[in-house]
């Protein structure tokens, strides 16, 4: 049985320029055709033009392009909202598949993306951890999410981009940081289609320390929410036990702090509350206390349903109670809004097998 190319966009620029060379073609090439598979979004080798008819063979010869685009596509319309939540599902070349939401509220438009296939955290209150762990998405294929969104983006208004990229899809961004990063350069690099500005990307992480810390180093301006749900350690640790042991909220604490005095950005604790687990004053008492360590504001964030889901969203009495107690304690606090819940799409609900809530 033959074997399938390669993948062109499943290579990083430096392993671009490494299989280049070994074709004995110049490194600039390398940056050419980088340019025609990011920003260009080619589907062919002979849309690149700008490369003579012989490489164009040569590289048909060896690598197969696999661009990614929506395989079905769900929307519902939120309460008040003209414009609707959309979740697609793409079809990776090795027959996995990865889900990706578009927001669209007042002045923006979001891209939520996908880092991983599953994810080896396990949170239990999320159908993605359900899934198991499959592998990590290339830089190519997490790239390839957000040019399938703008589609939606373009469908809807011609002319319109998308503004905003979150990693808060299926999967933890800082357990797959470099091709993160690199997807990150795709879509920030001047002259590329995205060209977005860093500020406008954030990276959404359960507290991989080493990865914060590494952040905190790299002059990225791209910004940084921390899933926290509790700022007890034993609670965490129920609510997220892979997660929670592995990145003790003590050296967090650090961590977090580290990241906003160097970048000088504040970091967003995100919050999930969960009815009679983590939402009694107690509990806004403890986060109180942890969150003025550091520069960061908080944001509250209801929990959506998942099949067979022992945990259940607050009433919402107790969670202005809650809001209240932090914005007393002179903390900047939001509410997160869900977007997509009936289908399936928001925070936590991103799964590719049958582990989310029956609509
Ligand atoms: S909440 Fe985030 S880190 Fe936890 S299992 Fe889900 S995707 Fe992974």
């Amino acid at each position: 049985m033959t074997q399938p190319l390669q993948n062109i966009t499943d290579l990083t620029l430096k392993e671009l320029q490494q299989a280049l060379s070994t074709l004995g073609e110049p490194s600039f090439r390398a940056t050419q055709i980088h340019q025609w598979l990011f920003s260009h979004r080619a589907a062919t080798f002979d849309e690149m033009t700008i490369l003579s008819l012989a490489l164009r063979k040569k590289l048909a010869e060896s690598f197969s392009i696999h661009q990614l685009s929506a395989v079905t596509y769900q929307e519902c319309f939120e309460e008040g909202c003209e414009n609707p939540t959309q979740k697609i599902l793409l079809e990776l070349q090795d027959g996995n598949q990865v889900e990706s939401v578009l927001i669209a509220s007042e002045n923006r438009m979001t891209g939520c993306v996908s880092s991983q296939i599953g994810c080896p955290l396990q949170c239990p209150f999320c159908a993605t951890g359900r899934m198991g762990f499959r592998r990590n998405l290339t830089a190519g294929e997490i790239t390839g999410q957000v040019y399938a969104l703008n589609d939606l983006v373009a469908a809807r208004e011609p002319g319109k981009a998308l503004t905003n990229i979150v990693f808060m899809g299926m999967g933890e961004p800082l357990l797959n940081t470099d091709n993160v990063i690199e997807a990150i350069e795709n879509l920030t690099t001047r002259n590329y289609r995205f060209c977005l500005s860093q500020k406008r990307i954030t990276i959404s992480t359960v507290g991989v320390i080493p990865e914060i810390l590494r952040l905190a180093k790299s002059g990225m301006k791209t910004k940084l929410a921390v899933s926290l749900h509790s700022a007890d350690q034993q609670k965490r640790e129920s609510l997220m036990p892979i997660a929670a042991r592995q990145y003790p909220l003590a050296e967090l604490g650090k961590a977090l702090s580290e990241y906003s005095s160097s970048t000088g950005m504040p970091v967003t604790i995100v919050y999930l509350l969960l009815r009679g687990i983590n939402d009694s004053l107690d509990d806004a008492k403890i986060l109180a206390r942890f969150a003025k360590t550091f520069l960061c504001k908080i944001n509250l964030i209801d929990y959506n349903s998942i099949n067979n889901s022992k945990f259940k969203p607050v009433y919402s009495a107790a969670r202005e109670l809650f809001q209240q107690y932090l914005m007393n304690a002179g903390l900047h606090v939001t509410v997160r809004k869900s977007y997509g819940t009936t289908i399936n799409a928001a925070c936590g609900q991103l799964a590719t097998v049958g582990i989310q809530n029956p609509q």
